[in-house]
């Protein structure tokens, strides 16, 4: 029996094994991969105290490397359901495979959210792409779109403007919603051609993504681009399906957490970093978020332990 059980290795998680450790907490961490979504980061991270400019996969080992010289036991693995009964946790790898816990803390961050439009499944891995630093190498010389004016579409955008000889940027409403920074280095490649008012429509091709069509809302006109790759950045869907029972959701599916200490709706389960209701999902807030679920799990388990 652990004295808690950490669901996700990013950010959050990782934080989360820090602090338990320093608690002297019987801990284990299980998670599908590590670093979380800044794994996945295309540009540099400019905004984590103490590293002025660093990149996504640099943070990601010096995180892995601080949490691998704690105590604590680390499992390789997908978390696939959470139940409780009495006062212990019952965590589900498998159908067979358990771990028996007195506290979970979830941080299992989130998931691309798809586009839902037809093409999309059928392209995966065949132009269309979730994760620029992972595919938009291959795209060199080529045209592309990506879809999504927020800040991680014009990230995805600023990266491939090392690759890619032509980059269409689609938003579905009028207004731009990336920072102005992200919007500046955009204009100053002379690369990217931003199109808003454009509701993507279908993704089209033979073996590979050939072209896409969108509607333009203001002439309400389809219209049509030759492109080779599509990539997909309109915000993320956190990764909450293992735990329907135990706790409450806001109607984007973030879990609803105690502010003061990061726990929902039930004693001894905490949800921290981007999987729950916080509005700012920044690396900083996860970690920030990650130490005060593992310090409340140090707290609840001291009462456990006077109760019986
Ligand atoms: C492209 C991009 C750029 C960004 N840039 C910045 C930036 O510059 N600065 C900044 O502060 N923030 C940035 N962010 C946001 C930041 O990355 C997130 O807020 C942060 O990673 C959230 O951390 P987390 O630990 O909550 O979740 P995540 O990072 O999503 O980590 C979740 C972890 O849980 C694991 N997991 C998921 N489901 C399961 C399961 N069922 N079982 C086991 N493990 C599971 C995953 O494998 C993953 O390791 C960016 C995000 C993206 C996508």
């Amino acid at each position: 029996m652990q004295d808690l059980i950490i669901i996700g290795g990013g950010p959050a998680g990782i934080t989360a094994g820090i602090y338990a450790a320093r608690q002297k907490l019987n801990t284990l961490l299980i998670t599908k991969s590590f670093g979380g979504q800044i794994a996945k980061k295309a540009v540099a991270i400019e905004n984590y105290p103490g590293f002025e400019e660093i990149s996504g996969s640099e943070l990601v080992e010096k995180f892995k490397g601080h949490l691998e010289k704690q105590e604590i036991e680390i499992k390789v693995s997908e978390v696939r359901k959470v139940e409780k009964e009495g006062e212990v946790f019952i965590v589900f790898t498998g159908t067979k495979e358990k771990y028996l816990s007195k506290t979970v803390i979830i941080a299992t961050g989130a998931d691309p959210r798809p586009l839902e439009v037809p093409g999309e499944k059928e392209f995966i891995g065949k132009g269309v792409s979730y994760c620029v630093t992972c595919d938009g190498p291959v795209f060199k010389d080529k045209i592309i779109a990506v879809v999504g004016g927020g800040d991680t579409g014009f990230e995805a955008a600023v990266f491939m403007t090392n690759y890619a000889r032509e980059i269409y940027i689609l938003e579905a409403s009028s207004k731009i919603k990336a920072d102005q920074r992200n919007q500046e280095i955009v204009k100053k490649s002379g690369k990217v051609k931003v199109l808003t008012n454009a509701v993507l429509k279908e993704i089209k091709g033979k073996s590979f993504v050939e072209s896409i069509t969108y509607q333009d809302l203001k002439t309400k006109k389809i219209k049509n681009l030759k492109v080779k790759a599509l990539f997909v950045e309109v915000g993320n869907q956190p990764a909450t399906s293992f735990v329907k029972n135990l706790v409450d959701f806001n109607k984007n599916d973030e879990i609803k957490v105690e502010f003061e200490t990061c726990q929902t709706k039930t004693p001894g389960l905490f949800a921290v970093g981007d999987v729950n209701v916080g509005i700012y999902k920044q690396i900083v807030t996860a970690c920030g978020e990650g130490c005060k679920a593992a310090l409340s799990a140090y707290r609840y388990l001291q009462k456990l332990k006077y109760k019986t």
